[in-house]
């Protein structure tokens, strides 16, 4: 399968918690390993991330695993540190429109997996992979991660139409992120399954052994055991899109 399962904590929160996760997800069949360092927050005494402090927690599980690592950044001075080692840049539903950063990317080759804000339209997240590329980095993947509209009973509203749109209209890959899309993990796995059907490019998930030690984003968080039946599910499931749906998006990027 040449789809991307990215998969991990919210947020990289010890050596430990990052090592037993990653282990977890690589047996089950991730691709790729994310764990923000820097987090965006919406209120100030939450846990912001570890920073510069977690480079040598995520450079020892890399080598443990050989898991490729995904990791938001958030500010454009964060670029040169983080090259060291990240392997696909995320910008979050935050920065979307944060122009100085998506210009800052264009300095890098490595891909970046770019968010749609929460009330963006699909052209201006279009706008926005723009100024990645042209800013000299054409390896830009969108995510859908649900949206904001008069819907509370969920965190945000999953929009898979942004994944057919995309493609059909602008030949552009998504990725579709149900864990903040939803908030709750129950909800986590049926959409995933239907993102991949509708021609996602790949599932960003988040996974935790203990959710309800998280600091950030426990009540989202798939145990390991749910994150493998799930990917057990998705390749028996993706056995049958028909072969012309089927893109190599390892090549895409
Ligand atoms: C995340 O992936 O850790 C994250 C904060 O997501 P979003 O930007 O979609 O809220
Ligand atoms: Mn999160």
């Amino acid at each position: 399968m040449k789809h991307w399962i990215i998969a991990g904590p919210c947020a990289v929160e010890s050596y430990d918690l990052f090592s037993e996760t990653a282990r977890a997800v690589k047996r089950a069949g991730a691709t790729h390993l994310r764990g923000g360092l820097y987090k965006m927050r919406t209120h100030n005494a939450s846990f912001q991330g570890l920073g510069s402090e977690g480079f040598q927690v995520v450079k020892a599980v890399k080598e443990e695993t050989g898991l490729p690592y995904v990791c938001e950044i958030t500010d454009p001075r964060q670029l040169a540190p983080l090259e060291e080692i990240v392997d696909c840049f995320q910008v979050g539903a935050r920065n979307m429109h944060n122009t100085a950063l998506l210009k800052e990317l264009g300095r890098t080759q490595k891909p970046v997996i770019l968010k749609r804000a929460f009330s963006a339209y699909y052209e201006e997240w279009v706008a926005a992979a723009d100024y990645i590329r042209h800013a000299g980095n054409p390896h830009v993947i969108l995510c859908e991660r649900g949206i904001r509209t008069f819907e509370t009973a969920v965190r945000n509203t999953l929009d898979l139409t942004s994944v057919v749109y995309m493609k059909l209209r602008h030949g552009l890959d998504v990725l579709v992120d149900p864990s903040h899309a939803t908030g709750q993990k129950d909800l986590i796995p049926p959409l995933a399954l239907a993102a991949m059907m509708a021609g996602a490019a790949g599932l960003m998930l988040e996974v935790h052994p203990r959710p309800k030690e998280a600091l950030s984003d426990g009540p989202q968080a798939l145990l390991p055991c749910d994150f493998h039946a799930l990917i057990e599910q998705v390749m028996a499931l993706y056995k049958h899109v028909p072969s012309s749906e089927k893109r190599d998006h390892s090549a895409a990027l």
